[in-house]
């Protein structure tokens, strides 16, 4: 058991407090991510202080590299079991989320998670139920949405090509990859920001051509040094600079196959 005092605290630190309600929150989501994990294989972490700390303050450090500007357009890239993604969402009412992963059954258990926690509707229009929360927790903040697909198709796409302010990933692929990921997602101004180690600075510098290629700029990499976190986790931040070229992303698998390095 936990009583997410170390959440409380990291999330203090970071310079967001969270609400009884919040903290509700990452509650019923620790267990819902539990509930799945055995038919889904999520994640390899599960019990509620690992949970806790590996992914909810894990989670939150993005909020060190997320611009403070009201409400920017995330989209998180090979989001599995909604992280970071839905953690920075509860703790940041304002971001305007989009969950991206490849597999169907992934999705489903991700609209039980949003549904469940009361992240699918906007309060104005709010027709569905407000989950386990009750009546009296509804979220003021933007729903949240579910898209099934590959990061090549919706970067290939006119729908969806350069139309988010940031693009999150955690554990999606090596630097080179996650670029040609994530970037083209990105408009002109925004920014990727990938969870990595320390010692995956080698990636950092093998990626150099691929973000140059894809319109990026790297930016400093941003510490997640905090004391609820084991010390050698980083966030790498590239900056999306030019538009990136017609005929990138490649084909799904692609990017993974033939790396830009
Ligand atoms: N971000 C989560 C899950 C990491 S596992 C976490 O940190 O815990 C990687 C996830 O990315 C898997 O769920 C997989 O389905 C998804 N994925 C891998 N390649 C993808 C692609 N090209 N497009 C969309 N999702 C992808």
């Amino acid at each position: 058991m936990t009583d997410y005092s170390a959440l409380r605290a990291a999330a203090a630190t970071l310079g967001v407090p969270l609400s009884a309600e919040a903290i509700e929150r990452f509650a019923r989501f620790a267990e819902i991510l539990r509930e799945w994990n055995a038919r889904l294989n999520l994640t390899a972490i599960d019990d509620l202080t690992a949970i806790e700390r590996l992914h909810f303050i894990d989670a939150l450090v993005g909020l060190r590299a997320i611009p403070s500007e009201q409400g920017p357009r995330v989209i998180d890239v090979g989001t599995g079991g909604g992280l970071p993604g839905l953690a920075l969402r509860i703790a940041r009412p304002d971001i305007r989320l989009t969950l991206l992963d490849a597999t169907a059954k992934k999705a489903r258990y991700l609209e039980v998670v949003r549904d469940e926690l009361g992240l699918g509707s906007s309060p104005v229009d709010d027709e569905s139920p407000a989950g386990i929360l009750g009546d009296g927790a509804v979220d003021r903040g933007n729903p949240v949405e579910i898209l099934v697909g590959r990061a090549e198709d919706l970067g290939r796409d006119p729908r969806y090509r350069e139309s988010w302010d940031v693009a999150l990933a955690r554990a999606l692929a090596p630097m080179p990859v996650l670029v040609e990921l994530c970037l083209p997602l990105v408009r002109i101004g925004g920014r990727v920001i990938a969870w990595k180690k320390r010692d995956q600075d080698d990636e950092l510098q093998v990626s150099g051509r691929a973000v140059s290629i894809l319109g990026g700029r790297r930016l400093p990499i941003v510490s997640a040094d905090l004391a609820e976190l084991p010390a050698d986790r980083a966030l790498f931040v590239v900056a999306k600079e030019r538009p990136t070229p017609k005929g990138y992303p490649r084909l799904p698998g692609v990017p993974k196959k033939m790396p830009l390095v």
